[in-house]
């Protein structure tokens, strides 16, 4: 078993429409954008980040809008619900804002003793809302979401597999411990972690495997402190059989890579050095930011966008 993993760093989806997604996580959710880039390996298309002020490890969603993308067919092999953390008590305030800003497919539930809001997003995106009493992390307070209701980041995620042996495994390897089943769903939790620190394996045999585009998530992401840990994890990882990319610079982390048994991509990326390193805090997420490697073709990129307003 390795030690180096936190809990989530970040999950990354597949958006339809720049603004819409813009829209749906700053004004709706009432997330900061913490980075306006391009997809570092299709540089024709955003990468937009949204997160608490600074953009810590576990509060981080991102996306890649490809404007005419088709939606998703959700399906077995991929994170089916991304639950994000609020505080006790913040699920009324919650249905109340959700149902006057026009979402209609809002419902609510309790599952492992926790109140669950449940949502979808502009392309059908499968998010939750999770009471996390015990979190102590703080959150970012935009588009008149009160403190006392706002997201801490993410509580984890929800996984959907046709079969979840060999997905166990690699979660204990990774450090987490199994708790509680509920009906098909096992919850595995990351002891003393970065608040992000869940992660359900909901089984369904006979599902048909989901079909990737706008609304699904492409890959999710576990946080480790730095490189050097990063190292170790990789080294385990390929001990055990694993195929893991070389590491990959991400500008505001480091990536690798690895298909997990059950199909699921999943990354771990380096909490340093953060999204600061190329603006201030204050105006995180601002301006266009580019990797060092497209800075000479900025205008032809730029031009390329579909401006965001907001
Ligand atoms: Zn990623």
């Amino acid at each position: 078993m390795i030690t180096q993993i936190q809990g989530l760093h970040h999950i990354t989806s597949l958006a339809a429409d720049a603004n819409r997604n813009n829209r749906f996580f700053t004004d709706t959710l009432g997330l900061r954008r913490v980075k306006k880039t391009v997809n570092f390996d299709e540089p024709s298309v955003y990468h937009l980040y949204y997160g608490d002020e600074i953009g810590t490890p576990g509060t981080v969603m991102t996306y890649f809008p490809f404007p005419l993308a088709a939606r998703g067919t959700p399906g077995t092999g991929e994170v089916g619900e991304i639950q994000f953390a609020v505080a006790r008590d913040a699920l009324d305030f919650w249905t109340d804002r959700l149902a006057r800003l026009g979402l209609s497919d809002l419902a609510s539930d309790t599952t492992f003793g926790q109140r669950r809001l449940r949502f979808s997003g502009p392309d059908g995106d499968g998010f939750a809302l999770i009471e996390r009493p015990d979190d102590t992390r703080g959150a970012w307070t935009g588009a008149g979401v009160p403190a006392e209701s706002a997201i801490h980041g993410f509580s984890g995620a929800r996984l959907r597999l046709q079969d979840d042996g060999a997905t166990r495994e690699l979660l204990e390897f990774m450090g987490y411990e199994r708790a509680e089943s509920e009906d098909n769903v096992t919850r595995f939790v990351r002891p003393n972690g970065n608040g992000a620190d869940t992660i359900d394996l909901e089984v369904l045999p006979q599902g048909s495997a989901a079909q990737q585009g706008a609304g699904s998530v492409h890959h999710i992401a576990f946080a480790v402190p730095d490189r050097a840990a990063q190292a170790e994890v990789r080294k385990a990882l390929l001990d055990t059989g694993y195929q893991v990319t070389p590491v990959i610079d991400r500008d505001y982390f480091w990536s690798i890579y690895f298909r997990t048994p059950g199909g699921v991509l999943f990354e771990i990326a380096t909490n340093e050095p953060g999204f600061d390193r190329d603006e201030d805090t204050a105006h995180l997420g601002e301006a266009l930011k580019l990797p060092e490697r497209y800075e000479p073709y900025r205008d032809r990129i730029a031009a390329r966008l579909d401006p965001i307003t907001g």
